[in-house]
């Protein structure tokens, strides 16, 4: 269910409800795709109703006078993606990566709170100081993507490619993956990339081998691989739920880049018949979009690149421009209410939050602040020595590529 709210600069702009229908050619929700997928979303053990009914204003002031009560001694980070009433109270904005090392360089911080999903507040864990305590408001905000690729299926994906006698092939997920996704790329040579360095990473594993298996964004994976300049027909999908991913060994045997079938349930509803829409509505309009949308998109854009560089662009841009971007609402609404001189409208007109990210209610962050000023951490989130050890790994060899 959506409701519409007039936002300045934005048209139309639903606020749309938890369980709203929003993943593309599903016709339902995250969570039950994800069930499709043998995915059991980690689960938020309920805390007081009294948190989600008092006033905002309330909820908004009890929340700053812990803030304030627990000073240096907490940081807390908000994604982009993270809706305004809750981004308001972080010390940092930015993308998972970004907001991981800015955490552990606030040494003075014994408690990082990432209002972000749960791969982002284990990435902040890999890469925290040995006395800081990383915790995420709400156990049950995952991401969609990072859940479609499952250890277990990733290593049978693995085993059955060596099997075939295929050797050389690089493993590399995207950042937007699992703690123990990481820790299998450190551990079999392989590397981790984000959305703004794809490229560099698909370098860097050429180097070392003849192909990649990527994981676990097909979408992202098949732009930066067209980029590269890799034919469409040196690519194959890999569906963990069909024997051999739903390929024949020899299709295997010609891939340069095995793609595994996964996809952001907020960018892949991005098409080019809203692309063709806003430029009948403005002939002017410059269209952005983020690599996680498919490919077609990606094309007829006017141009694509990470949340970072989205932001980067259009704040650049000269007063007057008009933009249609291709990535998530609570982003967009935020730029074109900080860039009132420019025309920011989302492309897609049934908005889509990321209804995982959208989780993290402001209820959650007030719950979790008011046991750290008593003392309590809640919801910690705890990454083992080994697997953060082999993350360190390829995480290491995305910063010599970068
Ligand atoms: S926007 Fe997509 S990739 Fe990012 S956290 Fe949400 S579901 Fe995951």
């Amino acid at each position: 269910m959506a409701v519409s709210l007039v936002v300045p600069g934005v048209r139309s702009v639903p606020v749309v409800e938890e369980q709203a229908s929003c993943v593309p050619e599903e016709g339902t929700g995250a969570y039950d795709l994800l069930r499709r997928y043998g995915v059991t979303p980690q689960r938020q053990p309920e805390i007081p109703r009294e948190y989600f009914k008092m006033p905002q204003d309330e909820r908004e002031a009890r929340t700053w006078e812990y803030r304030r009560q627990l000073g240096d001694r907490l940081v807390i980070l908000g994604h982009h993606y993270q809706r305004e009433e809750v981004v308001q109270f972080a010390d940092f904005r930015g993308d998972s990566y970004k907001l991981s090392q800015q955490a552990a360089s606030r040494s003075e911080a014994d408690f990082i709170l990432f209002c972000g999903v749960h791969f982002m507040a284990e990435s902040a864990d890999i890469l925290r100081k040995p006395h800081q305590q990383v915790i995420l408001p709400n156990l049950s905000a995952g991401c969609s993507m990072a859940d479609m690729a499952k250890i277990g299926d990733v290593v049978d994906a693995w085993e059955s490619l060596h099997d075939l006698g295929i050797d050389g092939i690089v493993p590399i997920t995207y950042m937007n993956s699992a703690a123990s996704l990481k820790s299998f790329t450190g551990e079999n040579g392989g590397i981790v990339c984000t959305s703004s360095n794809a490229a560099k990473t698909f370098d860097w594993a050429f180097e070392r081998g003849e192909r990649i298996l990527f994981f676990p964004d097909e979408h992202l994976g098949r732009n930066t691989g067209v980029k590269k300049g890799i034919p469409l027909d040196k690519m194959v999908v890999w569906d963990p739920f069909k024997p051999l991913g739903g390929n024949t060994p020899e299709q295997l045997q010609n891939a340069t880049l095995i793609l595994w079938k996964g996809f952001c349930s907020v960018h892949a509803r991005f098409s080019v018949e809203q692309i063709e829409q806003a430029r009948r509505d403005d002939p002017n309009v410059n269209v952005i979009v983020h690599p996680e949308c498919r490919l077609e998109v990606v094309q007829a854009a006017d141009m694509d690149g990470s949340t970072e560089f989205i932001i980067d662009t259009i704040r650049n841009a000269p007063d007057g421009t008009n933009w249609a971007v291709g990535t998530e609402i609570n982003l967009v609404k935020r730029l074109a209410m900080e860039q009132p001189g420019k025309t920011i409208t989302c492309l897609d007109p049934v908005i889509c939050p990321c209804s995982t990210m959208y989780r993290v209610h402001p209820a959650y962050v007030l719950w979790a602040l008011e046991h750290l000023a008593k003392g309590e951490v809640v919801n910690r989130i705890s990454v083992d020595e080994e697997t953060k050890r082999w993350s360190l790994v390829a995480l290491e060899r995305m910063l010599s590529v970068a």
